[in-house]
């Protein structure tokens, strides 16, 4: 099964939409493996978002992502990478189709909600920067078997 990363920002935590949020990737029918609630440090931040430290918006990026709380998650599920994408919308609110997550919660680029990895390679780097092996849990949904065809 292949997993990813995804992190509610802390606007998402700041408005209260962590438990919308969990509730879209369930229903879905993906699988929780990991999660915390935590304000990131410096470090991770830049260890996160490495392919843009010396754009123009990093700082802004990383004032943002240091503003507060965030709550970080590992999914797992077949293709889990493409689907989560698609289920967050693109990265502009005001372009993200409504019944994204981006595209019904967000409106600025600069303040959209939430992050998730976008490729199985960025997916094994990210869940590594924010989690232990050892956290990361292993077990069957009860609904897996009707879920999955085969
Ligand atoms: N971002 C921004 N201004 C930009 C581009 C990106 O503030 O012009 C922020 C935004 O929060 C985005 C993050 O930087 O989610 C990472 O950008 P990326 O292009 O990787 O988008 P994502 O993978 O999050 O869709
Ligand atoms: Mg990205």
């Amino acid at each position: 099964m292949d997993r990813t990363f995804v992190m509610v920002k802390p606007d998402g935590v700041q408005r209260g939409l962590v438990g919308e949020i969990v509730a879209r990737f369930e229903d879905k029918g993906l699988k929780l493996v990991a999660a915390r609630f935590e304000a990131l440090p410096e470090k991770r931040v830049n260890d996160q978002y490495k392919e843009h430290l010396e754009k123009p918006f990093f700082p802004s990026l990383k004032k943002y992502i240091m503003g507060g709380p965030c709550f970080l998650m590992v999914w797992e599920g077949r293709n889990v990478v493409a689907i989560v994408r698609r289920v967050i919308g693109v990265t502009n609110p005001q372009e993200a189709a409504p019944g994204t997550i981006r595209g019904d919660f967000g409106i600025d680029i600069g303040r959209n909600v939430i992050h998730a990895s976008d490729s199985p390679e960025s997916a094994a780097r990210e869940i590594a920067i924010h989690f232990k092996p050892a956290e990361l849990c292993s077990y069957t949904r009860i609904d897996e078997s009707i879920i999955y065809e085969y």
